[in-house]
């Protein structure tokens, strides 16, 4: 199984990953910018790493900083897969992921049909959690 995508729109979705994970960073940093974890981390010096957000973004508990978190951790994901040559593979089913799907999020893991499926299930296991 490799990627269905060619070289060029790798390429391209590579670009508008690494422009959301920047975004995304900057996001994180101004909502951190005063915390006192940050400070006490003294770990600024590595604003534009993904890696070091998700850590950072891990001990934070509000929903901002959780909603970043996710978005981030997609980022890496899908930068992983095209670093391993399996971008645009559904994560779970293995087809491949409509060019459509990926332009309108460049870190979707799954195909349409999955996506429904887990949503659904999603949404079924909070409705007995609650
Ligand atoms: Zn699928």
């Amino acid at each position: 199984m490799c990627s269905p995508l060619s070289k060029q729109h790798q390429e391209k979705f590579e670009d508008m990953l690494s422009q959301q994970a920047d975004a995304l960073c900057k996001q994180a940093q101004a909502l951190h910018i005063s915390s006192q974890a940050l400070a006490a981390n003294g770990d600024i010096k590595q604003p534009n790493s993904i890696d070091h957000w998700i850590d950072f973004l891990y001990q934070c508990n509000d929903d901002a900083s959780f909603q970043i978190r996710r978005k981030l951790e997609g980022i890496a994901a899908a930068q992983q897969q095209i670093e391993l040559g399996l971008y645009g593979i559904c994560s779970d089913c293995e087809s491949p992921i409509t060019l459509e799907r990926l332009l309108q999020e460049p870190s979707q893991q799954r195909c349409g049909i999955c996506e429904a499926k887990f949503n659904q299930l999603s949404a079924s296991s909070k409705r007995v959690w609650l």
